[in-house]
């Protein structure tokens, strides 16, 4: 029996920011409402993250 590549367990995802295939294991992954999205690194979902909090959804509580 042939072993199994280990690439082929290996399913890329698209960071949700730059939009790079990345390997899925190596994602950092946000679990979202609805669905998870996935960054290729801390640079990425840092971005991302400062997006979510620019946007207006009602919630004034920082003051
Ligand atoms: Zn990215």
């Amino acid at each position: 029996m042939l072993p199994v590549a280990s690439l082929s367990r290996t399913n890329l995802i698209a960071c949700e920011i730059c939009l790079k295939e990345i390997p899925h294991d190596l994602a950092i992954s946000q679990e979202g409402v609805e669905y998870v999205q996935y960054f290729c690194g801390i640079e990425c979902y840092s971005k991302w993250d400062a997006e979510q909090s620019d946007l207006p959804e009602g919630n004034a509580d920082n003051n």
